[in-house]
């Protein structure tokens, strides 16, 4: 242990690279000295891809949301020419009922969907307007006041929006349970519009106009893109990770494993790793933190007793991703979209499946699908305790439902990635949590949080938030620099 580093970041993931990226592009006198440490022997964190023959697919997440910031960062490590979107028109689908039936992404389109009947669609309308029940039952109470994502949506915009819409889509996005998830929480935004408007449509309105866009979307260096489209590069989302790493060099560390931190008399941190060459310390004076919530735990517990059990209360269920290919002759429906959502009642255990290979042209060899399905998470643990083989199985039984003829083939797996603790819950108490640890935080200046569990899950959130970490580092860095008298 020589010199001092300026900040240490912990995890290679998207949000720990896309950190270090910021921090050294800070407009700062001299460069920040900083270290990336990655406790396993490849950067990415969950973003996957993988690549065999003429096949390529993702094993974690399949596409982002092309925000500012991501498509910048991409720019940024050489890989404009890379990018890829998928058409905003690309249809979803949600089975029920035995049919697959598209979600209406239009006002005209949800009149004339088979999805609702005209009842539920009348009920949408008039809670988006602001006709709303006021919260009432004693479940509040229980609940610390807070409402879940299935109260919040069925009070708004009635039961039907609530199964058939929301639910199908928090499977999606979070793989969660909407009678545990808080509305606050996993959709922190939406919430806020229903406050600020009385209903979801004024609430819109409203916070339109007080939040124009932001101005890094006014960029032209930045290609332009619309809403509901979806982004990936030619040789997968790894490229991204890789790229950046690439970028920041040698200062990111694979296989070192952060066991533990302690605190010095100088205000600076002994942060203490195994590596390939044993164990080493390294002093900082500034930690981040972009590891998952539930192997803080231990760090704080030395450290910070008080906050170390809030970590250990994140849920991260398990998620089968399971990747299969098939002969188009198997195929019974048409391949024309982003995919199927499956909400729970319909007979299929599986979430949901993403026709990849329509997604993003170019994937297969000719005259082959893939298609990439998630099943388990917070509605079905129990997936845990079944092996790979009996999760194909699965796969393939309800695929057999939704897409296949009933006469199709035995498929080629290319993957079962069984994610043992997938994606945080942002569940009832989320909020109370992350409020507790900051509180706790203030005791130690210099240690950030920069993860999925902070701010929204989604690869374009996890970038924002650490442009945001990456300039409230920088903030304090100044003045912690500023001349005293
Ligand atoms: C199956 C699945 C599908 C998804 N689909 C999508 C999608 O389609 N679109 C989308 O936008 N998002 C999707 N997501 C969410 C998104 O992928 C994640 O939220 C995001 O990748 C999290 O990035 P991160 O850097 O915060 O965390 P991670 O990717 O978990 O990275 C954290 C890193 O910290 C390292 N680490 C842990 N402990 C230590 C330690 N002690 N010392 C050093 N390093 C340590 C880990 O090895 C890891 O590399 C999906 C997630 C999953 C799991």
């Amino acid at each position: 242990m020589t010199e001092i580093l300026d900040v240490l970041v912990v995890g290679a993931g998207i949000s720990g690279l896309s950190l270090a990226h910021k921090l050294t592009k800070l407009d700062n006198d001299s460069p920040l000295k900083i270290l990336v440490a990655e406790s396993q022997n490849r950067v990415g964190g969950n973003i996957t891809t993988v690549s065999q023959g003429e096949f390529l697919w993702e094993e974690g997440p399949n596409s982002f949301s092309p925000t500012p910031e991501l498509l910048k960062l991409a720019i940024d490590v050489g890989l404009k020419e890379d990018l890829i979107f998928a058409g905003r028109k690309l249809p979803r689908y949600v089975y029920w009922n035995r049919q697959l039936l598209p979600v209406p992404m239009s006002p005209i389109a949800m009149l004339q969907s088979k999805l609702l009947s005209n009842a539920g669609k009348l009920r949408a309308l008039v809670g988006a307007l602001g006709f709303v029940p006021p919260i009432v039952g004693i479940h509040m109470s229980q609940q610390g006041g807070e409402e879940t994502v299935s109260q919040f949506f069925q009070r708004h915009l009635g039961l039907e929006v609530m199964e058939r819409l929301v639910e199908p889509f928090v499977s999606g996005v979070y793989a969660g349970n909407p009678n545990q998830l808080s509305a606050n929480a996993a959709f922190a935004k939406v919430a806020r519009m229903a406050d600020i408007g009385g209903g979801l449509l004024p609430g819109a309105v409203l916070s339109g106009i007080r939040n124009p866009k932001s101005k890094v979307a006014v960029d032209s260096n930045i290609p332009k893109t619309r809403a509901g489209e979806l982004g990936s590069f030619r040789g997968g989302l790894e490229v991204l990770p890789k790229a950046i790493a690439a970028y920041l060099g040698e200062v990111v560390k694979l296989s070192w494993h952060l066991i533990g931190i302690r605190r010095t008399e100088k205000q600076t941190y002994i942060a203490e790793f195994s590596t390939p060459n044993g164990y080493r310390q390294i002093e900082t004076r500034t930690i981040a933190l972009s590891n998952p919530a539930y192997t803080c735990a231990e760090l704080f517990r030395p450290l910070l007793p008080e906050i170390a059990s809030a970590f250990d209360e994140f849920y991260y269920p398990t998620v089968a991703c399971v990747v299969l290919a098939y002969p188009v002759s198997s195929i019974k429906a048409k391949i024309d979209g982003f995919g199927n959502l499956i909400p729970r009642g319909q007979g299929i255990r599986t979430l949901g499946t993403i026709w990849s290979s329509a997604l993003f042209s170019g994937r297969t060899p000719p005259g082959w699908q893939i298609f990439t399905n998630f099943i388990g998470g917070a509605t079905d643990p129990e997936i845990s305790q079944l092996d790979s083989e009996a999760i194909v199985a699965q796969v393939h039984q309800d695929l057999c439902q939704t897409l296949l003829n009933q006469d199709a083939e035995q498929p080629k797996v290319l993957a079962v990635h069984i994610w043992s603790r997938a994606i945080p819950q942002y569940d009832l108490g989320h909020n109370s949590r992350l409020a507790q640890i900051h509180h706790g935080l203030k005791s130690l200046p210099g240690l950030y949080l920069c993860s999925n569990y902070i701010g929204g899950v989604a690869l374009g959130d996890c970038v924002r938030r650490s442009m945001e970490v990456g300039t409230e580092i920088s903030r304090v860095w100044r003045i912690a620099r500023q001349p005293t008298l």
